[in-house]
């Protein structure tokens, strides 16, 4: 089969790899319907993670079940499933509570490789969630979006506490955080201010629900936040980008007692003791359990009550790979679908 290997800084290709096969008899084998480029994918591409040899590419995934092993219950062969980026049993302690990125059991490599025609998941009853059918095909990016960029901008907006009468701050016009902003409208935000530069980003975050544009940065677009909340700054802040002056920005346009939520993996981000213990602002997030909100987010897809599909501009076929990831770091498409 042909799958993506990103093989050093930039260089990314589509070679041969071997089918995956059932191994534990927790796994299931997908034959992978679409999968798709993640913000996280660039930073091995830029050389900010080292990539000490070839690997597989992709963590987001939709696809038709190929294969079960013994122990599978929850889906069959033929189904049609969503599943989240690290596999987790879902019944441990932490699961239950809604952790389940930190399952006792998690395997963090769980979903590598996705980008491929075929994928090995393991522990899979814990990992997928089945669609009621098939979906038409204008269904599959909002439901690949559901498998990673819509749950964690999801519970971003949930560990920022979003809710009705809030005022919610979006730190990242990436995918994420666009989708942080659809979030926070369904969530009953009363106002939601997206920080963007870029046009394109700026209509799609307005189609999303955010009622304010802040184009400043740094200190500049915290002095414009608190302005526009008469000088307390917002309830809730997404932060989803994860460098030292997103995670800054995000913590100081918060009010006391407010809520970011941070989902923007970190990149040598370290936080001042002193000026955290005189915000009075909590800070949650993580990589996101986004399996926490899989059957949520596919219903509201299922019954088009929403449409994250939308974050993705650009769709390509597998083998151009390449292009995909060209075309994110140089941020001419937001996000890119891969799909034969
Ligand atoms: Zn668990």
């Amino acid at each position: 089969m042909r799958g993506v290997v990103m093989c050093g800084p930039g260089d990314v290709r589509v070679e041969e790899r071997e089918v995956p096969q059932l191994v534990a008899p927790t796994d299931a084998i997908l034959k992978v319907v679409a999968s798709c480029i993640c913000g996280s994918d660039l930073w091995p591409y830029r050389g900010a993670d080292a990539t000490a040899e070839p690997t597989p590419m992709g963590h987001e995934y939709v696809g038709i079940v190929e294969a079960v092993g013994a122990d599978v219950k929850n889906v069959t062969v033929g189904d049609f499933v969503v599943g989240s980026f690290f596999a987790s049993d879902n019944t441990c302690e932490i699961c239950r509570s809604g952790y389940q990125t930190h399952c006792v059991q998690r395997q963090p490599g769980a979903a590598t490789g996705a980008q491929a025609e075929y994928l090995r998941v393991p522990l899979a009853d814990g990992t997928l969630v089945a669609t009621p059918g098939m979906p038409d095909a204008d269904l599959v990016p909002s439901l690949l979006a559901a498998s990673d960029v819509l749950g964690t901008g999801w519970f971003a907006a949930v560990a920022a506490e979003v809710g009705p009468g809030k005022t919610v701050a979006v730190v990242g016009d990436g995918a994420v955080g666009l989708l942080g902003v659809l979030a926070a409208k369904q969530l009953g935000a009363e106002r939601i201010i997206a920080m963007s530069r870029h046009a394109d980003r700026q209509a799609l975050a307005r189609e999303f629900g955010a009622t304010d544009i802040v184009t400043e940065r740094g200190d500049e677009g915290v002095a414009r936040i608190k302005e526009l909340t008469g000088g307390l700054g917002a309830h809730s802040t997404i932060e989803a980008v994860g460098t030292q002056e997103s995670m800054m920005q995000a913590i100081r346009a918060t009010r006391p007692g407010g809520h970011v939520g941070y989902v923007g993996v970190s990149h040598d981000v370290s936080l001042p003791g002193q000026e955290l213990f005189f915000s009075g602002v909590h800070l949650h997030g993580g990589p996101a359990p986004v399996r926490r909100f899989l059957p949520e987010l596919i219903d509201l897809i299922w019954t088009r009550q929403i449409d994250p599909g939308k974050v993705f501009d650009l769709t390509l076929p597998l083998d151009q790979a390449a292009d995909g990831y060209r075309a994110m770091d140089d941020r001419t498409a937001i996000k890119v679908l891969l799909q034969d």
